[in-house]
């Protein structure tokens, strides 16, 4: 079996474009509007020959988005059964939100390697984001724009290491 990555952050961060950007498909789930994606979406990945399986989720979606539902968090659980990383991602464009200090504080307590990702990073736009993922305190974020494609490289180098 290809290693599992699982993709979770709060809605509008860039999980779909992030998984669609990895499985190479544009496929139509990616909108502006949270509650997108209604199912765990998975697909084959490869980045320089890093071969592993992708998870997209939508486990923070459809409720009050400050708050974390249980069993919405059940969800996402079931999909930490067996992956061998995760990718955090956050909005380096918006900033850090309480929602995500939630999920980073969850996720802490799982025992799945974590790779925080600050998406949205092209141009200079992105940089204090980038700069304020460190506070998630998972160690240095990996800046990416899985819209522009940038940053894969650097994923790779993060990934490689622990699946
Ligand atoms: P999800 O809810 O986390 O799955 O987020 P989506 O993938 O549906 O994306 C939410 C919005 O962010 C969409 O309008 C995307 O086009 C936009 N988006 C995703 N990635 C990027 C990126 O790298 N840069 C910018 N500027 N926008 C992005
Ligand atoms: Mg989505």
């Amino acid at each position: 079996m290809k290693p599992q990555v699982i993709i979770i952050g709060r809605p509008n961060v860039g999980k779909s474009t992030l998984f669609n950007r990895l499985i190479g498909k544009r496929l139509a789930l990616v909108d502006d509007q949270p509650g997108v994606t209604r199912d765990r979406r998975s697909g084959d990945a490869e980045i320089a020959g890093l071969q592993f399986t992708v998870v997209d989720t939508a486990g923070w979606e459809d409720e009050d988005p400050e708050t974390l539902p249980g069993r919405m968090r059940s969800q996402t659980e079931v999909s930490l059964e067996g992956a061998d990383a995760a990718l955090f991602v956050v909005d380096a464009r918006s900033g850090l939100t309480p929602l995500d200090g939630e999920i980073g504080r969850w996720l802490r307590s799982q025992e799945v390697p974590i790779v925080p990702v600050a998406n949205k990073a092209e141009g200079r736009q992105g940089e204090a984001g980038v700069l304020e993922a460190y506070s998630l305190g998972f160690g240095e974020p990996i800046a990416v724009s899985a819209e522009h494609g940038e940053g894969i490289a650097d994923l790779f180098g993060a990934l490689w290491p622990i699946i």
